[in-house]
């Protein structure tokens, strides 16, 4: 007998890999240039050079400590380089005990979620949400509630949020900025929600922890600042990831924050070291983590990705496509032409056009457009999405 849910897990693919893979076949047909592809969310800049020199630098020292096992939870050294560095960034006073290095945002989730779970436990999270926070969740043994959209913000409906915590809550999930609205939550936003977590812990006499995921959490424009959760909500657990900040998708390395104010801090991180356990995340890939002790200071120049926001944003905006001007991530959420996302997206496919429709991040109605492309891509693309309005009119 097999596990029916991995089954589940395995056997759907994600609508956007769905999407990614036949962009690439249709290119080998019509040609490169031909298809338009803003599917997958592959950061399109390099990693900065200061990535590279870490690498040859590190690659000088003896092979058994270049290529050794580190402890389950990182290289101690590792970690408080980290400690350091957010210590400098956001005025707290961590060490390297706070700090579990994974294999990037997906296992901080996956970890989080399952340290934090007991059979019938809830978590909630909004919409539009990473449709792999209900796999994290549901393998952890926990539910899923989606707090539906706040279509005009994409803020957070604290109405509708208020009305899904109960006795079971465990936790929640926030993505800021986030992935697919390319909104950042605001001071207020985090404060409210701060203090209505606070409150309702109080009324069930149980923790409710806030996991926030934060890959995109460097790639913000406009001067928005990102408000570091800890220092408003006590109970935060941060999950970290170097994918997009050092466009490092492929090394897989990030990590998880469990700050010394968390109730029962200790045994959180106890239980984050089981579930990576567990999981089999145990000592994350030791050359990247030295490589981002090297790098904490940086981030990739995310000037391009800001020149390709203006020039879609604008583009589609003046053709009379309906988004939120996103201040982070590199995603724009766009308004589908009819009701059914599926069959907007459906009909862009016909023109070459690859976004992908909504329904998988719990909000029906709207396409995501990666714009982690060249620039070229959106030029001519942009006549093409003037095409399909045109259909429609
Ligand atoms: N969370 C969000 C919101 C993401 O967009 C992604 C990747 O695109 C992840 C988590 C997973 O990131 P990682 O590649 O670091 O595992």
């Amino acid at each position: 007998m097999l596990n029916e849910q991995m089954y589940e897990f395995g056997s759907k693919s994600s609508v956007i890999r769905e999407l990614f893979a036949y962009g690439l076949e249709r290119k080998k047909i019509v040609g490169e240039d031909k298809v338009y592809d803003f599917s997958i969310g592959n950061p399109s800049i390099p990693a900065p050079v200061e990535v590279k020199q870490a690498i040859l630098a590190l690659l000088e020292e003896p092979a058994e400590r270049l290529h050794g096992y580190s402890p389950a939870s990182g290289d101690p050294e590792v970690r408080a380089a980290l400690a350091d560095s957010v210590n400098r960034k956001f005025g707290v006073h961590y060490t390297a005990d706070n700090f579990y290095m994974t294999v990037g945002a997906a296992a901080s989730l996956s970890i989080s979620t399952k340290a934090l779970t007991n059979p019938g436990d809830e978590f909630i999270t909004f919409a539009p949400y990473f449709p792999e926070y209900a796999v994290w969740v549901e393998t952890a043994g926990a539910r899923l509630l989606v707090t539906p959209a706040d279509k005009e913000k994409f803020q957070i409906d604290f109405e509708a949020f208020e009305r899904l915590i109960g006795p079971k809550t465990r936790g929640v999930i926030t993505n800021s900025p986030n992935n697919p609205s390319g909104v950042v939550y605001s001071e207020d936003t985090i404060r409210r929600l701060a203090q209505i977590l606070t409150e309702k812990q109080k009324e069930y006499g149980n923790p409710i922890y806030l996991i926030t995921d934060e890959p995109y959490r460097e790639i913000v424009y406009d001067g928005v600042e990102v408000p570091f959760v800890p220092k408003y909500y006590k109970n935060t657990l941060v999950c970290y990831s170097y994918s997009k900040s050092l466009s490092l998708p492929g090394e897989r390395i990030g990590y998880i924050l469990v700050p010394d104010e968390a109730d029962e801090a200790k045994r959180v991180m106890a239980a984050v070291a089981g579930a990576g356990r567990a999981l089999g995340y145990v000592c994350a890939p030791v050359l990247f983590q030295r490589v981002v002790a090297r790098c904490t200071d940086v981030t990739g120049d995310i000037a391009a990705y800001e020149r390709n926001r203006e020039l879609l944003y604008n583009g589609l905006t003046a053709l009379g496509y309906e988004c939120v001007r996103p201040q982070g991530a590199f995603y724009l959420f766009v308004k589908a032409l009819e009701p059914d996302a599926k069959a907007f997206s459906d009909r862009a496919k016909k023109h070459d056009v690859l976004v992908v429709p909504s329904d998988s991040f719990g909000c029906e109605g709207y396409v995501r457009i990666s714009y982690c492309v060249a620039e070229k891509t959106i030029r001519d693309a942009l006549p093409v999405f003037a095409e399909i309005m045109k259909e429609y009119r």
